[in-house]
C-alpha cells in the first residue's frame, strides 16, 4: 500500500530538504524555459516515461490515480476477504469487487446476461412503448435518444428541474460525423465496424449487420445534424428554454413523455428545461421516418456499448479497440483488477470514500486546504479592486460574489444513505445495472424536494475539483492534497501555492468569473449583474483569450478552439496569476532561498507545469481537442505564463524567445 503524503507544515527548513528533488529532476536543460516551459519543465520526465501500453497517457495525473487505486483496491480486497454482514457497506464494496474479478462467471454468461434487457427491445411494437424503455436505459446508465437528468435551476437555483439536452450519439461528438479530414473519416468507417460486430454477436449474419449498420449510422448522423456544436452549448442563456409539459407534447408529440417519466421514477414535472429545442423537433421526425426495426437496433447496439466493459472478454474488447485504441491510442486492455477498482470505485465512491478519508487522508488536510484557498480568495478580492478597468458599481457586485462563495473541501460532513442499494454475489454486470439504478432514483428522487445544498458530486478520492455556479460553491476533494513525489517529505510552498493554490483553488474560484460563471449571481440564479459597459469591456478581453488559443496548434493541422475552451484557459489565466500573488506572501517567497539550485519564483512556476506534466497519445490528443472543453496540458502552461510578466522575469524570457509576448498582446482579465 502506498500512501502519496504532501500535507506538512509549510514552513520548511533548508536543512530538511533533501539534495534528490523531484521538481528540478524533470527539468530538460537542452530546452529554453522562453521557448516552451512545458518541455522545458517536464522533458526529461517524459523522456524517461513512455506512455504505458495499457494507458492512454502518462504523468502526474497518472502518478496520484495509481496512488489512489492502490488504496481503493486495497479497500476493495480488505472488504472481499471478509464475512460481512448482509448489507453493510463492507458486503456491498466486497461483492461488487468480487462479482468484477470473477472473469470465469463473466465469460461463462457472456451477453446472456442482459437478457431481459434485450427482452425488453425486441418486445417493443410500435412507437409508444419505445418511451418507458428509453426511460428504462437511462435508469441503468445507457444514454440513448437524449440527455435528461434533474439538477437546480439555472434561473431559480432553490428548485430543482428536469433537463432535457440533445445527445444519444456513439461517437464523442456531433463534428465527427461530418468532418472529412482523413482520421475522422477512418474513425467514422471503424466506428461502423464496430457497430457490426455487435450485430454479429447479436445473431445477425454479415450482411444482415452491415444494412443494420448503416440504417443506425443514418438515424445518429441525423440526430448529430439537429445538434449544437461544442462551442454552442456554452452559452446558458440559450441552452435554456424552459416549456411547460403542453409545449413538450407539442415539440414530440410522437413520444409518450408521461410514460418516460413514469419508468424514469421522475414525478410529473410541470415544466422541463430544454436545451436544444431543434434537437427535439428531429427528434419526432425520426420518429416518424425512421422503422421501428431500427430503433430497435439502435437501443440493442447502445445497451451493449454502454455495459461493455463489464461483459465477457469478447464483447470488451470489440468495445476496447474501439473506444480506447481507435479513439485514444491505447495498445492493449488494462489489469482487469485496475479496470474494476476504477468501476467499483466509481459505483461505489460514497462507501469507499467513508475509508479512504479516515484511513488514508493524512490529517490536517482540510485544515490546510483550506488556508491555501482562504489566501487566494484574499488576493482576488485585492485585485477585484484594483482593477483599472472594471466600474466600482460592478466590483461591488464581483466582491459580494466572491464572498459569498462556499469553500467545500476533504471530504463531505454528512454521506449519502446508500442502504436501499443491494448488491449480489451474482454476475457482475448486474450490479453494475443495480448501482446505476441507485445513483438515477437518487437523483430523480430531488426533483419537487428541497435543493440540498451540502451535496458533493465528487468523492473524496477524486483527483479533481469543481466550480458549481448554482450554489456558487467551489469544491475541492481532499486527495489534491497529494504530490507524487513528495511523499514522507514535504512538497515546499512553491510547489502547494501553484498547484493547489494556482491550478485548484485560483482555477475554480474564476470559474466563477469566467464567460459561463460570471453570468450567475451571488445566489447561483441566472441573472445579469453586470453594467452594459462593464461587460463590453470583459467581453473584449475574453475575446483576447478566444484569439490567443485559436492560434495554437495542437499536432499536424489541428488547432485548439479557442472559443469552446475559453472558460478553462480564463480560469487557469486567472488561477496561477492569483497562486503567485498569495505565494509571494508565503516565507519561502519573502526569504528567497534557492533549492536545487531554482529560486522560489522559478520553482513556483516549475510546480505549475508539474501540475499539468501529462503527456497523451496522438489519438487521445486529438480526441480531446475535439471533445474537451479543456486545453491541452502543454497550452494550460504556455498559455498562461506567455502572458504573465512575472514569469518573464524569473527565466529571463526575451523577445527572440517563442512564447514572449509584446506587452499590448499580454492579457491580464481578473
Ligand atoms: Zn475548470
Amino acid at each position: 500500500m502506498t500512501i502519496l503524503v504532501a500535507f506538512m507544515s509549510c514552513n520548511t527548513k533548508k536543512s530538511e530538504i533533501e539534495a534528490f528533488d523531484e521538481l528540478a529532476s524533470h527539468v530538460d536543460s537542452a530546452i529554453s524555459p522562453g521557448d516552451d516551459f512545458f518541455d522545458f519543465a517536464n522533458g526529461k520526465w517524459f523522456a524517461q516515461h513512455p506512455i504505458p501500453a495499457s494507458e492512454s497517457y502518462n504523468g502526474l495525473w497518472r502518478m496520484i490515480q495509481d496512488s489512489i487505486d492502490d488504496a481503493v483496491k486495497h479497500i476493495c480486497e480488505e472488504a472481499a476477504n471478509t464475512q460481512a454482514a448482509e448489507g453493510s457497506n463492507k458486503q456491498k464494496i466486497g461483492d461488487f469487487y468480487r462479482t468484477g474479478m470473477d472473469s470465469m462467471a463473466i465469460n461463462k454468461t457472456g451477453i446472456s446476461a442482459l437478457r431481459s434487457e434485450l427482452e425488453m427491445i425486441d418486445s417493443i411494437n410500435d412507437i409508444v412503448s419505445l418511451a418507458s424503455l428509453v426511460a428504462y436505459l437511462h435508469t441503468i446508465g445507457c444514454s440513448p435518444f437524449m440527455e435528461a437528468y434533474i439538477i437546480q435551476d439555472d434561473m431559480i437555483s432553490d428548485k430543482y428541474a428536469v433537463y432535457l439536452m440533445q445527445g444519444g450519439l456513439g461517437l464523442p461528438d456531433r463534428d465527427y460525423y461530418f468532418d472529412n479530414d482523413l482520421q475522422t473519416m477512418e474513425i467514422r468507417e471503424k466506428y461502423k465496424s464496430y457497430l457490426t460486430d455487435v450485430f454479429q454477436s447479436l445473431g445477425s449474419n454479415p450482411e444482415e449487420a452491415v444494412s443494420k449498420t448503416d440504417a443506425v449510422m443514418k438515424l445518429e448522423t441525423s440526430l448529430a445534424k439537429s445538434s449544437r456544436k461544442l462551442e454552442d452549448l456554452r452559452d446558458p442563456f440559450a441552452n435554456y428554454n424552459k416549456i411547460d409539459t403542453i409545449k413538450l407534447k407539442a415539440l414530440v408529440p410522437l413520444f409518450d413523455w408521461p410514460a418516460y417519466f413514469s419508468t424514469a421514477n421522475i414525478s410529473r414535472p410541470d415544466t422541463v428545461i430544454v436545451g436544444q429545442p431543434e434537437f427535439y423537433t428531429n427528434l419526432n421526425k425520426e420518429l416518424k421516418a425512421t422503422p421501428l426495426g431500427t430503433w430497435k437496433d439502435y437501443f440493442r447496439f447502445h445497451l451493449i456499448k454502454s455495459l461493455a466493459n463489464y461483459l465477457d472478454d469478447s464483447t470488451y474488447l470489440q468495445n476496447f479497440r474501439f473506444y480506447s485504441t481507435v479513439l485514444r491510442g491505447v495498445e492493449t486492455p488494462r489489469e482487469r483488477w485496475k479496470r474494476v477498482v476504477s468501476t467499483t470505485n466509481h459505483e461505489l465512491g460514497e462507501l469507499i470514500g467513508q475509508v479512504y478519508v479516515a484511513e488514508y487522508l493524512p490529517a490536517g488536510t482540510k485544515e490546510k486546504l483550506l488556508e491555501i484557498g482562504q489566501a487566494i480568495k484574499s488576493e482576488f478580492e485585492t485585485r477585484i479592486r484594483n482593477l483599472d478597468w472594471m466600474s466600482t458599481t460592478t466590483k461591488e457586485k464581483a466582491v459580494a460574489k466572491l464572498n459569498s462563495m462556499i469553500f467545500k473541501v476533504g471530504y463531505p460532513d454528512k454521506w449519502k444513505d446508500m442502504s436501499a442499494l443491494k448488491i449480489e454475489n451474482d454476475i457482475y454486470v448486474r450490479n453494475v445495472i443495480r448501482a446505476s439504478q441507485w445513483q438515477w432514483n437518487d437523483m430523480a428522487a430531488k426533483y419537487g424536494k428541497p435543493v440540498d445544498r451540502t451535496e458533493w458530486v465528487m468523492y473524496p478520492q477524486t483527483y479533481n475539483a469543481y466550480y458549481n455556479p448554482s450554489n456558487n460553491e467551489i469544491v475541492v476533494p481532499g486527495c489534491n492534497i497529494l504530490v507524487p513525489g513528495y511523499e514522507r517529505k514535504m512538497a515546499d510552498d512553491a510547489i502547494l501555492y501553484s498547484i493547489i493554490g494556482g491550478s485548484t483553488f485560483g482555477h475554480e474560484i474564476t470559474h466563477g468569473f469566467d464567460d459561463q460563471g460570471s453570468k450567475y449571481d451571488e445566489k447561483g440564479n441566472l441573472s445579469n449583474w453586470w453594467t452594459a459597459d462593464d461587460s463590453i469591456k470583459f467581453f473584449a478581453k475574453t475575446q483576447m483569450i478566444v484569439k490567443q488559443y485559436n492560434e495554437y496548434t495542437v499536432q499536424d493541422s489541428l488547432h485548439i478552439n479557442g472559443e469552446a475552451t475559453q472558460g478553462e484557459n480564463i480560469a487557469d489565466l486567472g488561477g496561477i496569476m492569483m497562486g503567485y500573488e498569495a505565494f509571494k506572501k508565503t516565507q519561502q517567497f519573502r526569504v528567497g532561498n534557492k533549492i536545487a539550485g531554482y529560486t522560489p519564483q522559478q520553482r513556483f512556476f516549475l510546480g505549475f507545469a508539474l501540475g499539468w506534466m501529462i503527456n497523451l497519445r496522438p489519438e487521445a490528443l486529438m480526441t480531446k481537442v475535439k471533445t474537451d472543453v479543456h486545453s491541452p496540458a502543454k497550452f494550460r502552461v504556455n498559455g498562461p505564463l506567455s502572458n504573465m510578466p512575472e514569469f518573464y522575469e524569473a527565466f529571463s524570457v526575451k523577445e527572440s524567445n517563442a512564447m514572449y509576448r509584446n506587452e499590448q498582446e499580454r492579457i491580464r482579465i481578473w
